[in-house]
């Protein structure tokens, strides 16, 4: 009788999983392990709302895998010392598990592989392309998103998704587990986590639902995807981080499906979480480490008070304030607003990206290595391939063209949402009988802005200036 253990990491869920599908023709019995790392960030761990997600998400894997005759085993500490003890518990011949293609995990990997003493076998994981197949013709990686894009669209070898496997043999004995309940994932005092469990339901059936009620308005995201007051994007991203579902299920899901404007821009946007990858390989620093050097020499502000403002939501800039806000209650952001208060950010305050980094990762339930930082750095203007610094959104014209009711803002700051869509996204231009018609005191019920923004925008573009020639 061959025990194979199946680790598990990002890639919770039983359909396109390689891995699984091969532990389970290789082995006659199969052990679904998850071990937590407490490293996923260059020594930082999961944000708490990551890790809400996570919590949510293994138990979903548990159910779906007693469904499947099995359960799920869960250990914490290093993954090393983890399977050399349950290799010895229960005599497992082999490991399987999918790559992991954060570049200090996919390192720890090639290390167990050479102490674990049996077979520790990499399929692919959670990307459509491995990082380092896709390259110039010169045979260098890429810094550039379209002759990526391009590069992956001529290299595209399309294959069906690995099949659910009907059964998972469970050994005869199992290994002893930990409980998830025990390793605290979930917040209790105070539980903070009620808009979350409003607005997502984690695990392989809630990615499903989401792809099935996207593709309903596929064809329209090519207008939609940048309005935050409809639902035009997918809200794939927590399901994709954590491999609810995979990227190639997601692009054969829409295979069959009519061509549109929208299909094609969606699917690229598949491509750019690919380069985000791409360029994590390459630049593994990318979290703390502008790409560009010369950003090194950036002079940030220091403000903890500004930094505090940004962050819950009142920095007096409703498009900005609506955006922090629907994060804090749901752990997600639409992209349109993430540029826009990443910019506020690095741009009116003048604040490091990496601050905003660090407070997106802890409070994102999408939270991810690779995309998080390289929209930092392309937001920024220091990244590979990244808008220039000089474009400055302004707050009011990105409001106005993108919510232009306003109904986000009332959504998210309802002090404000008696003002009308002339005055929602500048509350301060309004004439004072307007703002008392709409029972606001400015600077009481919903505070003045922080900066003004022609101001920041002049300072911004001379700390530009002085880095210039670094
Ligand atoms: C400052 C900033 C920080 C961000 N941090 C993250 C993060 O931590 N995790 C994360 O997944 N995305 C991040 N993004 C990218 C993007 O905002 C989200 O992927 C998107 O909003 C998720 O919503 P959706 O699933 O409805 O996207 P859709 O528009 O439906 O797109 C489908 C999928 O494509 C991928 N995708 C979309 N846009 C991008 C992009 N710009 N770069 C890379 N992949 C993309 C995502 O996996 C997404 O789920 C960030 C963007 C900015 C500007």
């Amino acid at each position: 009788m061959t025990t194979v253990i199946h680790l598990f990491h990002r890639d919770l869920r039983l359909e396109d999983n390689v891995a699984l599908r091969k532990a389970v023709e290789f082995g006659n019995t199969v052990i679904p392990l998850y071990i937590h790392d407490a490293e996923v960030l260059g020594g930082v761990g999961e944000g708490q709302a990551s890790l809400w997600w996570l919590h949510n998400s293994l138990t979903e894997l548990d159910k779906d895998l007693r469904d499947h005759g099995s359960r799920l085993i869960l250990r914490r500490g290093s993954r090393l010392r983890e399977l050399l003890r349950i290799i010895e518990e229960t005599g497992s011949k082999a490991v399987f598990f999918n790559r992991r293609y954060v570049p200090w995990l996919d390192n720890q990997d090639s290390t167990i592989a050479r102490e674990l003493g049996i077979p520790y076998k990499r399929f692919r994981g959670y990307l459509l392309f491995e990082p380092e197949a896709i390259k110039t013709k010169t045979g260098t990686p890429f810094r550039v998103f379209t002759p990526f894009y391009k590069a992956c669209l001529a290299g595209m070898t399309l294959y069906p998704p690995a099949p659910k496997p009907l059964k998972i043999p469970p050994p005869r004995k199992w290994p002893r587990s930990d409980s998830l309940h025990d390793w605290g994932f979930l917040p209790s005092f105070p539980d903070w986590s009620s808009g979350l469990r409003e607005n997502w339901k984690p695990g392989e059936a809630g990615a499903k639902e989401s792809i099935q009620s996207f593709s309903k308005v596929v064809g329209n995201y090519q207008n939609d995807r940048d309005r935050p007051d409809l639902t035009g994007t997918s809200r794939l991203s927590p399901h994709l981080h954590f491999g609810e579902i995979s990227p190639l299920s997601c692009w054969n899901y829409f295979l069959d499906k009519p061509e549109s404007e929208g299909k094609t821009a969606f699917l690229r946007e598949l491509i750019w979480r690919e380069f985000s990858y791409h360029l994590l390989v390459q630049y593994p620093d990318m979290a703390h480490e502008p790409l560009q050097k010369k950003f090194k020499k950036f002079p940030w502000r220091e403000d903890k008070t500004m930094l505090s403002a940004w962050e819950r939501g009142e920095t007096g800039y409703p498009i900005v304030d609506a955006g922090m806000r629907q994060m804090w209650e749901t752990g997600w952001m639409h992209n349109r607003v993430r540029m826009v208060v990443a910019s506020f950010l690095i741009k009116h305050l003048l604040l490091d990206w990496r601050s905003g980094h660090d407070w997106f990762w802890d409070t994102l339930v999408d939270a991810d290595p690779a995309n998080n930082s390289a929209s930092w750095q392309w937001v920024a203007g220091c990244g590979a391939d990244a808008a220039p610094f000089f474009r400055i959104f302004n707050p009011m014209a990105q409001g106005s063209k993108f919510d232009p009711k306003g109904d986000y803002v009332r959504r998210w700051i309802p002090e404000i949402g008696q003002l009308s869509s002339k005055y929602i996204h500048q509350p301060w231009l309004a004439p004072r009988m307007v703002l008392e018609d709409a029972g606001i005191k400015l600077g009481l019920d919903y505070p003045r802005p922080i900066v003004d923004h022609k101001v920041a925008r002049e300072r911004a573009l001379d700390s530009l200036a002085s880095i210039k020639g670094a």
